[in-house]
């Protein structure tokens, strides 16, 4: 046995429609499938942002039309984008396994993700989702809806949720048994179904949890040797788009911490990615997270490129 991998997919792993998710997984699907190939056991986490962003809206515009359909909770719209996604990804995967004869079997799991409710992301929402609305439309959501809302780039209003950070996995045992027994399993998709634990309830929350962050939790859950987050780019750099920009091979916890300080890092983009790095390489000697892109899934793993996040 090689190593236990959580491979964390980006944005361009999936696209935006259903036409270009159905095409994107078949290539997405090809470097996964290389890693299972050589001996490596897989477990994938996924983003959501532009698939729950559909999902929201459209619930929220039929909920408006004359033969309204119910109104659709947010965590519930994460539901529905985990299924929609899993569905996609595990049937590519499926498809990439059988041609190439390998007897393995994929399954997504409709996970929930448990968040603090005591967590000050609650406090001080960041996330836009959904619609944009006029300022009157928007006074009266904050009103009936309890919604908060903010002007968005001069676009108009936006309701924003709070991101908490993941403290548990509710289904951790069923994807442990899936993966002691050498089954793919999806899971966290979109970062988990926020949910807070009341007795014992599970209770969805409308917030979204970073897939990135969401991905370190279960990686040091189920013991992973690596996490591997794969997005549109090949490295980390310092002085991003810059004249002077470097591209990273490796980084100690110490030199990443250092770069975040110098603010290298973009906040809703590359920083939650480093910063998850950190985390679950910080969590026990030995782990490794590696961001790279999904073309180089295969020669990161094997040292060639991306950037090494290390406990050293
Ligand atoms: P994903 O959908 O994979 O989470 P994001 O767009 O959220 O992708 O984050 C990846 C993007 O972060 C890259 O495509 C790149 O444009 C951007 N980025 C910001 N800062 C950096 C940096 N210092 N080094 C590399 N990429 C960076
Ligand atoms: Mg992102």
């Amino acid at each position: 046995m090689k190593d236990k991998i959580v491979v964390a997919l980006g944005g361009n792993a999936l696209g935006k429609t259903p036409e270009e998710q159905l095409k994107l997984v078949k290539d997405t699907a090809k470097p996964i499938v290389d890693l299972i190939q050589h001996g490596h056991q897989v477990v994938l986490a996924h983003g959501n942002g532009p698939q729950v962003g559909m999902i929201n809206l459209a619930m929220d515009l039929a909920s408006k039309t004359p033969d309204a359909t119910p109104e659709m909770p947010f965590p519930e719209c994460g539901a529905m984008s985990q299924g929609y996604i899993g569905y996609h990804l595990q049937n590519a995967i499926r498809e990439e396994l059988l041609s190439r004869s390998i007897d393995k079997h994929v399954a997504t799991v409709v996970t929930q993700v448990i968040v603090d409710k005591d967590d000050s992301a609650f406090q001080n929402p960041t996330k836009p989702i959904g619609a944009f609305y006029t300022e009157e439309e928007s006074k009266k959501l904050i009103a009936e809806k309890k919604y908060v809302m903010v002007e968005d780039a001069g676009r108009g209003y936006r309701r924003v949720v709070p991101s908490p950070l993941p403290i548990d996995v509710a289904e951790k045992e069923i994807v442990k048994t899936l993966v002691d027994n050498d089954h793919i399993v999806i899971t966290v998709g979109g970062g988990g179904i926020p949910v807070v634990v009341e007795g014992n309830q599970l209770i969805g929350v409308p917030a979204v949890i970073d897939k990135d962050f969401a991905s370190a939790k279960i990686a040091e859950i189920l013991d992973a040797d690596y996490l591997i987050i794969l997005t549109a780019v090949e490295k980390v750099a310092i002085n991003f788009g810059k004249e002077n920009e470097k591209w990273l091979e490796k980084l100690t916890l110490d030199e990443a911490e250092q770069y975040i300080q110098e603010g290298h890092f973009a906040p809703g983009s590359m920083l939650p990615k480093v910063r998850a790095a950190m985390m679950f390489a910080g969590s026990k000697k030995g782990r490794k997270a590696l961001i790279t892109s999904l073309e180089k899934a295969e020669d990161g793993i094997e040292g060639r490129t991306g950037t090494l996040i290390v406990n050293e």
